[in-house]
């Protein structure tokens, strides 16, 4: 076989529960006048937001929170801040939340600390979706890196105890350096490692397929952090590895003297653009 796909590659179990819960929704609202909107994008995927606004499904974002009709209001897997939350509440919308459970997770972590001495680190992308969510179950008081060289900026001293909590969709080996550092810095160090299984496991299958291959094509929305990290890895490990949206990204000169491809996709990726994609490759092969 000259094109394989990865095993694990595409949704994870949090994102296929979010699109299923959204699903039936949309499906079972067809005949209701009543607004279904979605807060930001369900997923960083922007085939399967096509596809729900395809259903009947309305994008916004906060600032329109007041200038819509109050409806249903489905919001991310990736988990949205609480003042969010409430703000839709008093404007009388019904709040469905997608919110993975292990985001889920992390969000109670983050809120149980928030009457503790502990200083709260969250390790993550300041700007992700998921990131500014967890830092708002914490009241604000954590504060976020997203690598060793931000330590500094924690101001620890030995005084100082910490509770770290990580993005879901962390690099693990970031991460471990950046735990090691900040348990040098500070006088206990109480560590949640809250970074998906699913992560792993994706990983795993995609570092199998790239040893039996020459390149690597990785497909995932731009947005999608995961994605982005999981591109990264493959390179980071010693493959040649290209990050793509949609097939028509694919030209023939990614495949020049490639014998055997490895597809992988992001957890926000559907396995029908998956699919897609492998047919794509082996068209241009064949066409060589
Ligand atoms: S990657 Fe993990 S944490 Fe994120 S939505 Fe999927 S299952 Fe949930």
């Amino acid at each position: 076989m000259s094109v394989e796909i990865a095993e694990r590659a595409g949704f994870c179990f949090g994102v296929k529960r979010a699109i299923s819960m959204a699903t039936e929704i949309l499906d079972s609202h067809q005949d209701s006048t009543e607004p279904i909107y979605i807060l930001g994008e369900i997923i960083h995927n922007p085939q399967t937001v096509e596809m729900l606004e395809k259903k009947g499904a309305i994008s916004i974002t906060e600032e329109d929170l007041e200038k819509v009709e109050p409806g249903k209001l489905i919001l991310r897997s990736h988990g949205a801040p609480l003042e969010v939350i409430e703000k839709a509440k008093k404007l009388n919308f019904e709040i469905i939340n997608t919110v993975c459970p292990f985001v889920k997770k992390a969000q109670i972590i983050s809120n149980k600390h928030i009457e503790s001495d502990y200083k709260i680190v969250i390790v993550g992308k300041k700007e992700h979706p998921e990131v500014k969510a967890l830092l708002s179950h914490s009241g604000f008081k954590a504060q976020v890196i997203g690598s060793v060289e931000e330590i500094p900026n924690l101001n620890l001293t030995t005084d100082d105890d910490v509770v770290i909590i990580v993005q879901t969709t962390f690099s693990v080996r970031e991460f471990k350096n950046i735990i090691g550092e900040i348990a040098l810095l500070s006088r206990e160090t109480k560590v949640y490692n809250t970074i998906c299984n699913a992560t792993f496991r994706r990983r795993k299958g995609a570092l199998s397929v790239a040893q039996k291959v020459d390149v690597n094509i990785v497909v995932g929305g731009k947005n999608s952090s995961n994605t982005r990290e999981l591109t990264n890895f493959l390179k980071d490990s010693g493959f040649l590895a290209y990050q793509i949206e949609r097939p028509e990204e694919l030209t023939k000169d990614l495949f020049t003297q490639v014998k055997k491809v490895g597809i992988t996709g992001g957890a926000s990726t559907p396995m029908w653009v998956i699919e897609k994609v492998k047919i794509c490759i082996e068209n241009i092969l064949d066409s060589r």
